[in-house]
């Protein structure tokens, strides 16, 4: 058994093991993970530092998750979009493939909140053959991201299976994994995974880094044999309260990432998912932090600032307000706040 394989089955589920280590409520986390499950690796655990620390609170369960919060389990629709259990097909040329229903760390502030961790979901195989078919069918789609959950749990032969049989599909350009394995569970990423990999470009590969603790000589292995197996790799963080709502906590976490060649793509505004208001924070917090880098660090750590439209309308861009019009002439915003004239053409 390859040693990730350990570590997941070494990984905490319960408050009763977590109470070993820390001083919690274990009837009151009890309460949650009847809802939610808890999974926390040993190596993830190992990264918090104090109780309700950034760590702790993406991967602790909370009671505040079982607050009557009044949001959807779905806010973003993903199941009108869904032709078939498992894919999402909400954008004409790609579509989104949820391979793996479990995550080796579960984000308490998970969009798929519901549905992570739970053994429900289509078998993997008649997922992928119904997917196959599906997308051989819409020669648009030229574009296959690999979600869930996270792909990277499914076994060597499995990823390989699903990567070949897309391969052969002659409209599909990309494929994307999207995976936050290389942040909790670093081991996982193998000399053997990598070669897989390799046959089956061009594979980009988004990770999820929130926090600057993240950040160790683990993970950044684990980035440094995904990008010298060339694949591109890219990260998506999730604006939370309690954990990265600071312009400065951010700054650092963006260079930080490009220092070990893993460059920033989105900050995702949170979706209104059912039991995770606690993580909320307004739309200007993340546009404080927007203008706090732009022009500050190096443009390649400026991620794209998305919230994506509830209902399932798409992700939007938000940028700080750096455009007018006056008296017929354009004026720009530079990151000093200095309004510039800018000469258009006719
Ligand atoms: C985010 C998302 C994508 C990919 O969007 P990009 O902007 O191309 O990264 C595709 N499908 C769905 C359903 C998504 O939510
Ligand atoms: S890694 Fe992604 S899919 Fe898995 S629990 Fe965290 S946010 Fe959800």
């Amino acid at each position: 058994m390859g040693n990730w394989k350990k570590a997941i089955l070494q990984s905490i589920t319960t408050p009763q093991e977590l109470s070993k280590v820390f001083p919690i409520d274990t009837n009151a986390i009890t309460q949650v993970t009847k809802r939610y499950p808890m999974r926390i690796t040993q190596y993830y655990l190992s990264l918090i530092k104090y109780c309700e620390d950034p760590i702790w609170r993406q991967c602790v369960p909370d009671s505040k998750e079982l607050l009557e919060d009044n949001l959807k389990i779905d806010p973003l629709n993903e199941s009108s979009f869904s032709p078939i259990p498992g894919l999402i097909h909400r954008y004409p040329d790609r579509v989104l493939l949820l391979v793996s229903s479990s995550c080796a760390t579960i984000c308490r502030f998970c969009l798929r909140k519901s549905w992570v961790g739970s053994d429900f979901g289509t078998p993997i195989k008649e997922l992928i053959e119904q997917a196959i078919i599906y997308i051989r069918k819409y020669p648009k789609i030229r574009d296959v991201i690999l979600s869930g959950g996270d792909p990277l749990l499914l076994e060597d032969e499995i990823i390989e299976e699903i990567l070949e049989r897309l391969r052969k599909i002659p409209h599909i350009e990309i494929i994307r994994i999207g995976t936050r394995i290389p942040v909790t569970l670093p081991e996982r990423i193998t000399h053997h995974l990598c070669k897989i990999l390799k046959h089956y470009h061009p594979i980009y590969v988004n990770t999820h880094f929130n926090h600057p603790q993240e950040i160790t000589p683990e993970s950044s292995a684990a980035c440094q044999e995904l990008v010298d197996a060339g694949c591109p790799l890219g990260n998506q963080t999730v604006l939370l309260k309690g954990v990265n709502d600071d312009p400065e906590v951010m700054r650092q976490l963006m260079q930080k990432l490009l220092a070990i060649r893993v460059r920033p793509y989105y900050l995702h505004h949170m979706d209104p998912v059912r039991g995770t208001s606690h993580f909320r924070t307004s739309i200007d917090v993340g546009l404080n932090i927007m203008s706090q880098l732009r022009g500050y660090t190096s443009g390649l750590a400026v991620p794209y600032y998305v919230i994506d439209l509830p209902g399932g309308l798409g992700k939007v861009p938000i940028l700080p307000d750096n455009i007018k019009k006056e008296g017929g002439k354009l004026i720009l915003r530079n990151y000093l706040g200095q309004w510039v004239e800018y000469q258009d053409i006719d």
